[in-house]
């Protein structure tokens, strides 16, 4: 494990006393051990490439993650290269994003919207979900939403450097700002996910400006951006369909109760599937799922499975 070189709450005049309190009153003696593990480097995964034949001499030395298919444990200093298609074999990523993909249980039929997509990992995974399930070609839609323009860029050099060409024809990258598909696409698709912009109190540590800054207020706010995104969503889900909503905060403020919101105004159904259930490291909160550095060794992840009441069925 490797521990990031600065310990800003040890060496700097920069530690935040308001960011102190705020997390110790939540996560009382539990805190000194989950921040401190959100210093130390994630365990992130090698995710098999689906769309390429990947030669099992590459896969014999590596050790599988065992709760996730075709993922394998990644070795330090692993360095990525592309095979004889100029297409990579995997794709490095935090495993806790992939359970979170997994969850919205795709299908090649289904209209899925990526709200907001950038890099790319989890559309990746929504991709494959959805292409190799159906032998006889995907029937359905992926729309990888992604507001900003430079981070668009590198999704749509994602999907080019692990989808061939003839692959990605239902995949369709879009620039719109998340809070506009409710009300352009009302009732539209059957499967959504939310991974809405949040506090990201690991990626917050890097950066001593923002951490300095830090505020309550500040994640008070960002929970009504979510929710907002969250309730564009809501409205472009088809009755009978799923949400996936997710951060990669460990504020509430920005998970459980962005869902009790929902929960408020309108009338979800809150899924709990019974896979996931056999995942040992996943922690249930009151509507969803957490995924915290100190349990699992990677994360932090939260996210929770929505669906959306469909009255023909009731
Ligand atoms: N799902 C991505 C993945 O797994 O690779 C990570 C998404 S990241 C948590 C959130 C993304 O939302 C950022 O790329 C950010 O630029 C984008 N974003 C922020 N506000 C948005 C909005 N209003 N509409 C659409 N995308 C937005």
């Amino acid at each position: 494990m490797r521990i990031r070189e600065v310990n800003l709450f040890v060496n700097s005049p920069l530690s935040n006393l308001l960011f102190e309190k705020y997390f110790e009153k939540i996560y009382g003696d539990r805190w000194p051990q989950l921040k401190q593990s959100l210093f130390v480097h994630e365990k992130q995964i090698l995710r098999k490439n689906l769309f390429v034949d990947v030669d099992s001499a590459k896969l014999k030395d590596l050790e599988p993650a065992g709760f996730l298919p075709d993922a394998y444990w990644k070795p330090e200093g692993y360095a990525l290269q592309k095979n004889a298609n100029g297409l990579y074999d995997f794709y490095v990523m935090d495993p806790a994003s992939a359970i979170v993909a997994r969850a919205l249980e795709v299908c090649g039929a289904d209209k899925v919207l990526d709200l907001c997509a950038a890099p790319g990992g989890k559309t990746l995974i929504l991709a494959e979900q959805m292409s190799l399930a159906e032998s006889s070609g995907v029937s359905g839609t992926l729309i990888s939403n992604e507001m900003s323009e430079g981070r668009r860029e590198r999704l749509m050099r994602v999907l080019h450097e692990y989808i061939p060409k003839e692959q990605r024809l239902f995949i369709s990258v879009k620039g719109l700002d998340g809070n506009q598909y409710g009300l352009r696409n009302a009732e539209t698709y059957d499967r959504i996910l939310a991974d809405v912009p949040c506090s990201g109190e690991r990626h917050l540590f890097e950066n001593q400006k923002e951490f300095a800054l830090w505020t309550e207020r500040r994640t008070k706010n960002l929970a009504v951006r979510q929710y907002s995104l969250l309730s564009s969503a809501w409205l472009a889900l088809k009755p009978g369909g799923r949400i996936v909503y997710s951060t990669c905060s460990i504020s509430p403020e920005e998970n459980d109760a962005v869902i009790a919101k929902l929960i408020k105004k309108r009338e979800p159904i809150i899924l709990r599937p019974e896979w996931l259930d056999k995942i040992k490291f996943l922690e249930k909160t009151l509507s969803g799922y957490q995924i915290l550095p100190d349990r699992a060794g990677f994360g932090p992840m939260y996210f929770a499975v929505i669906e959306k009441p469909n009255p023909v069925s009731v």
